[in-house]
């Protein structure tokens, strides 16, 4: 059979479609890249946002009028199943996991082997799930229990890695910073230093990334680890407000104190790290001076680095259900202020980086990535290549 998967959502959902890729192609069936060759069309769909629901059965539909059988998966079959079932198409396929696929196509787990998706930068999954309760959250919903992945399985894939010619692997899960602990509830029990000691003495990977962390897990031991040049010095805070009130009501189970904490720790080892972090505006009963506690929190901390939402409702969290909304026009204002503060923090925190020396790998079309995470130009450098740039007006490859 000729496959085509299209996905939809966060960096886990593409993970998920390279293993079930792998998996098809480990059976004999073979992936191609555009529809008019699939015989049959996987969509890898995504719940994040309502839009993201939307998108997914827009999916749906322009690859039906092809008159191609479908089998849809991921987050939006298993928050939304209902939608799903309801639709009358008789070439559309459920399957809300990889498991149920793999049944479908007779293909033994254990046997799958890892996804190597890319040379470069290669995304590894340590975690997934989640037990937290925060009052937006849908994807806790759609992804189940906290599960840690065994260090023994991320050595192997790293090592494994290694032997494809990876250089750099991004740590990644749904609450990746939870690694190590039985319930993700229980921020103390969580020991990702652990595993970040064992990639670093058991693996030779030259550089190591992680996803978006919760600021509760992250102590001591992880910090005196991520002195280790061979550790990015970058680190994206699972932050969502900078108003202690407004994270009681997200219930976060963090304050902005943890949040300074990381910040605070991570430039006594590594003076230049740049630390980012996600925020949603205008969340429910969010006052005009919660707002601007976020305001003056995010430039006390310096953030490099902003991603910045509008709230947004998803039925089936406590959320939804607040009696106090702000308006959509006043949560993209809020939003819209802030990215400004967030765009002249970047180019305060890019204009300090001038004049340093960084180790960038390379990656395809003449750019890459330095640790922090800044784009620069490294003409003549071959895609997998380490190779060393000074940071100026002419290799800085990102507007700012
Ligand atoms: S920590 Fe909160 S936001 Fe993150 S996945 Fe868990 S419940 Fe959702």
């Amino acid at each position: 059979m000729k496959f085509l998967i299209k996905t939809l959502g966060c960096k886990v959902n593409w993970l998920d479609s390279a293993r079930i890729a792998t998996a098809l192609e480990s059976v004999g069936h073979q992936q191609v890249m555009n529809d008019d060759e699939a015989e049959m069309v996987f969509i890898n769909s995504c719940t994040v946002t309502a839009e993201a629901d939307r998108k997914s059965h827009q999916f749906a539909n322009k690859t039906l009028n092809l008159q191609k059988d479908v089998i849809v998966t991921g987050c939006s079959t298993r928050v939304d199943g209902g939608s799903w079932s309801a639709r009358s198409d008789d070439s559309i396929m459920v399957l809300q996991d990889e498991l149920a696929i793999f049944n479908r196509f007779d293909i033994d787990p254990d046997e799958v082997p890892f996804p190597v998706t890319s040379r470069t930068r290669l995304p590894i999954s340590i975690q997934t799930g989640c037990d937290n309760e925060c009052s937006f959250c849908i994807t806790r919903l759609a992804r189940g229990k906290h599960q840690n992945i065994p260090e023994k399985q991320v050595i192997d894939q790293i090592k494994h890695a290694i032997d494809e010619g990876v250089r750099e692997v991004v740590l990644t899960g749904i609450n990746l910073a939870a690694w190590g602990s039985e319930n993700s509830n229980n921020a103390s029990s969580s020991h990702l230093h652990r595993l970040l000691e064992a990639i670093l003495s058991k693996t030779t990977i030259e550089r190591i990334r992680f996803s978006s962390l919760g600021p509760q897990y992250i102590q001591q031991p992880f910090f005196d680890l991520f002195a280790d040049s061979r550790v990015c010095d970058y680190l994206h805070v699972s932050m969502q407000s900078g108003s202690n009130s407004v994270l009681d009501r997200m219930v976060r189970g963090h304050g902005t104190e943890e949040i300074a904490k990381i910040a605070e720790m991570a430039r006594k080892v590594r003076p230049n790290t740049a630390v980012a972090a996600d925020i949603i505006a205008g969340f429910p009963g969010e006052t005009d001076s919660e707002h601007q506690e976020t305001v003056d929190f995010i430039q006390q901390i310096g953030f490099s680095k902003l991603h910045v939402f509008p709230y947004s409702e998803r039925e089936g969290t406590p959320a939804a259900d607040h009696s106090d909304p702000i308006e959509r026009k006043l949560r993209k204002e809020r939003a819209k202020e802030i990215r400004e503060i967030a765009l002249n923090l970047r180019k305060t925190y890019i204009q300090e980086q001038m004049g340093r020396n960084f180790s960038i790998l390379a990656e395809e079309g003449g750019h890459g990535l330095t640790s922090n995470y800044i784009r620069v130009r490294c003409d003549g450098a071959k895609q997998g290549e380490i190779t060393t740039v000074t940071l100026n007006e002419e290799t800085l490859a990102e507007k700012i």
